[in-house]
């Protein structure tokens, strides 16, 4: 009998089930110190080395990483912020928090990240800022779009939230540009047990500000410096769940990659796009594969009980909030033949030899059919 038992896009059970949390949040509450504390100051200098910079600030969520970033870097309401649209509108959703206005640049259809040639014509528009996204984990082709943003004299943020522990040359994600922002949202690589979210730089003068700005513009308690602040802080009980976690990471990216690279062993001969190889600097957040029938495999491996999902169906350009909007972009032709050929597979630690099986040989099926 076929195994029909469900087989779902992602499991926190199974992926993050093992790790017992219960010391660590007692620890906090034992405490009784819950915000800016002890765990939060460990976090943030355990999680600085680990992504090889000198600084980490800790923040509400992953999207205020980003928009206290922008804001860091001097973006301000009128500025333009060169992103790219196939990265969920997260980036869009900040720029547009601030008042400034995206300018959108196409991707690499091999990588689905940022591309070099789309940036360097983007640039002559002057933005304020160039935000990377490590679109599925993979580092964007970092030095080759800083050796262009740098020319122009633009700073470039990252994108972590999905590539944490991503790295090439001896860098990792976070450590390229002059600040990188994370998300410890649950089913990241490196999740909370709630919302989380952190900016990293090697900069003191950035780290300061950000500071500042996580907590109301303060320049000391209760003086107001810094225009644009507000209250974003991890709280304890989440910096002790992420301290307790941390150390899991590098085991927790093993295994996904080594599931993705059976995947892609297993496709190289179906008329599929497999994506590129899984080295150092792709940490496999998701598996997306590209192929025209993206809608019938779909609804075939929902017949097999195995779930998929698209990250992210809408380029935000075509988004419905966006439909009478002054966004800038250039030809996103890559962007928008992505968007309907990319389907997301089921890869997270955890999942068992048995189950991805049933995935590579459903997929198989599909085109054997
Ligand atoms: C998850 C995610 C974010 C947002 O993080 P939150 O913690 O949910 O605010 C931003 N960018 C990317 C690419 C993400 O995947």
């Amino acid at each position: 009998m076929a195994d029909t038992t469900p087989i779902p896009i992602f499991c926190l059970k199974t992926a993050t089930g093992g790790v017992d949390l219960r010391a660590a949040v007692q620890r906090v509450l034992d405490s009784h110190w819950y915000i800016l504390g002890a765990e939060v100051a460990a976090f943030e200098q355990e999680f600085a080395q680990y992504t090889r910079v000198e600084h980490c600030v800790s923040v509400g969520n992953g999207t205020d990483a980003l928009e206290l970033a922008l804001r860091a870097s001097g973006v301000q309401r009128g500025d333009v912020v060169a992103t790219v649209a196939n990265a969920g509108y997260y980036t869009s959703t900040v720029v547009d928090a601030i008042g400034a206005t995206p300018l959108y640049v196409d991707i690499d259809p091999d990588t689905l990240t940022m591309c070099t040639d789309s940036l360097a014509n983007a640039l002559a528009h002057r933005p304020k800022a160039v935000m990377v996204t490590h679109l599925y984990g993979r580092l964007a082709n970092m030095a080759a779009l800083l050796d262009l943003a740098d020319t122009a004299g633009v700073p470039v943020i990252e994108d972590c939230a999905q590539a944490v522990g991503a790295e090439r040359d001896g860098q990792r994600a976070g450590s390229w540009g002059v600040m990188g922002c994370f998300s410890f949202y649950p089913t990241k690589n490196l999740g909370a047990a709630g919302d989380g979210g952190a900016v990293v730089t090697s900069s003191p003068e950035l780290a300061q500000r950000l500071r500042t700005l996580r907590q109301y513009g303060w320049t000391q308690k209760y003086h107001v410096g810094v225009p644009g602040g507000r209250n974003s802080r991890l709280d304890e009980i989440q910096a002790a769940v992420l301290r307790t976690r941390l150390p899991h990471l590098p085991g927790w990216n093993a295994s996904r990659r080594a599931i993705a690279r059976a995947y892609n062993d297993a496709f190289q001969h179906l008329p599929v796009q497999c994506p590129p190889s899984f080295e150092d600097d792709a940490v496999a957040h998701l598996y997306v594969l590209q192929l025209d029938r993206r809608d019938d495999l779909r609804v075939f491996l929902t017949e097999s009980a195995i779930a998929t999902d698209v990250h992210y169906p809408i380029p935000d350009h075509l988004q419905a909030v966006r439909m009478h909007n002054t966004a800038l972009h250039a030809s996103l032709d890559n962007t928008v033949a992505a968007c309907k050929r990319i389907v997301t597979l089921p890869c997270y630690p955890g999942m068992t030899d048995q189950q991805v099986n049933r995935v590579i040989r459903a997929v198989t099926n599909f085109f054997d059919r």
